[in-house]
């Protein structure tokens, strides 16, 4: 008879007994899979477990044991330029089935490399102080478009367009602002600013008038980047984006990348969105009192708020306060939390229009929908594109593999 038969369910603690045991029995099972990884107890390396395809099994050797970290790093960045045949040869370095498609082998690779990355990671921090996240970053960059609208329609098919690239420089040494970058960019969709968005936005037709195209405005914050040693050839400065919610990355900019055929770079596709590390850790934003929530997370945090709302620099520069008082103020880590997938079954283009059936399901969804995250048509509209929203753990940060790309293999 099982454990579970004989126990009363409404038993919690014996059930979470239970459950305790059969934690640490997988836990041991998935030990005893890995290669010299039997170091505390003192036995010697088991078998590695074959493969399913492999056609030998191959004894571990000490030399498993001491595996290099630098080459380790090295290779977990490497892996998606890697060749197959280079691949290959890595996994028989590591006992591991080099046989299958080049996706198998990256696959493989991947995964093990990242369980040995995340050791290493974990040895390091354990030895790290307090101030871990003063390290991981030398510069963060935050961000905040703001783009083409009408008063709020609700409308699913409206084609939104960058009409302000402003990006703010914190250097994480000292947590304070060293530098501002600042473009409009002139929309074609919609050459013509509508009053409702001028106000909002306060930009005017003669600022985009004279703006330049999403093309070359994007080139523009991409070579003051570059004099900063961010990107670029001679890059030797890491850095990570940082937004006031998901919309900048995954709705704007994200369709301007579209919309000019571009593609969107590596080094965007995750943020650090700091609106999610304030719920998480400070308090939950209520919407619907006509404040914005840099405005409440600002005083929040008793950070005195530049300008106007809406206008996308000052926007910029009180989500790099934000970043920083949570840092300096809050003791908070910043870590990238979210990033954007490529959905493999969506044309890399912007959507056709929602049809009439799609609108009136979403519309549907909007009424019976009950609680605070209410679906809305921007939310909807965004989750038509072909790169859609992820949350990235802790766990993913410290390993790294937010830099994961499944999609580009098909791109390069
Ligand atoms: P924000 O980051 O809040 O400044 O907003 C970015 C963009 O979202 C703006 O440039 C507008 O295109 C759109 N947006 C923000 N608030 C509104 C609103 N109340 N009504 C319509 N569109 C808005
Ligand atoms: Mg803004």
């Amino acid at each position: 008879e099982s454990p579970l038969a004989k126990m009363n369910p409404r038993d919690e603690q014996l059930l979470s007994d239970y459950y305790e045991k059969l934690v640490k029995i997988s836990e041991d099972l998935e030990r005893t899979d890995e290669p010299g990884r039997n170091e505390d107890n003192g036995e010697a390396p088991r078998l590695q477990k074959p493969a399913e395809n492999t056609l030998e099994t191959v004894e571990a050797t000490d030399a498993d044991r001491g595996i290099d970290p630098k080459k380790v790093e090295f290779l977990f960045r490497r892996i998606n330029e890697m060749t197959a045949a280079e691949m290959r040869v890595e996994l028989k370095e590591i006992r591991k089935s080099p046989h299958g498609s080049t996706k198998d082998l990256r696959h493989r690779l991947r995964q093990y490399y990242r369980k040995e990355f995340a050791l290493i990671q974990q040895k390091r921090d354990e030895t790290r102080s307090k101030m871990r996240n003063r390290r991981r970053f030398r510069y963060l960059v935050a961000i905040d478009i703001e783009a083409t609208c009408e008063a709020e329609t609700n409308d699913i098919n409206y084609p939104h367009e960058t009409i302000e690239l402003p990006a703010v420089l914190v250097d994480c040494a000292t947590f304070t602002i060293i530098d501002k970058f600042r473009t409009y960019v002139r929309p074609e969709i919609n050459p013509k600013i509508s009053d409702f968005c001028s106000q909002l936005c306060h930009i005017s037709q003669p600022d985009l008038d004279a703006a330049p195209l999403f093309p070359e405005a994007w080139a523009r914050l991409v070579e003051w980047m570059t004099r900063w040693g961010m990107l670029g050839a001679d890059k030797e400065a890491t850095f990570a984006v940082v937004t006031d919610g998901p919309n900048d990355v995954q709705h704007f900019l994200q369709r301007s990348f579209l919309q000019y055929n571009m593609k969107i770079p590596h080094e965007f596709r995750h943020f650090i969105n700091v609106k999610k590390i304030f719920e998480n850790r400070v308090e939950r934003l209520i919407k619907g009192d006509g404040k914005t929530s840099i405005a409440k997370m600002c005083e929040k945090l008793s950070i005195e708020m530049e300008g106007t709302a809406h206008e996308g620099i000052m926007d910029a520069i009180n989500v790099a306060k934000i970043a920083c008082a949570l840092v300096l103020h809050k003791n908070e880590t910043l870590f990238v939390n979210q990033r954007i997938v490529r959905m493999r079954n969506r044309p890399l283009c912007l959507p056709p229009p929602a049809t009439a059936v799609e609108i009136k399901a979403l519309n549907e969804q909007i009424s019976h929908h009950r609680g605070n995250q209410k679906p809305n048509s921007s939310n909807a509209a965004a989750n038509r594109l072909p790169f859609a929203l992820r949350p990235v753990t802790r766990e993913d940060f410290n390993m790294e593999a937010y830099w994961d790309c499944e999609s580009c293999d098909e791109r390069e």
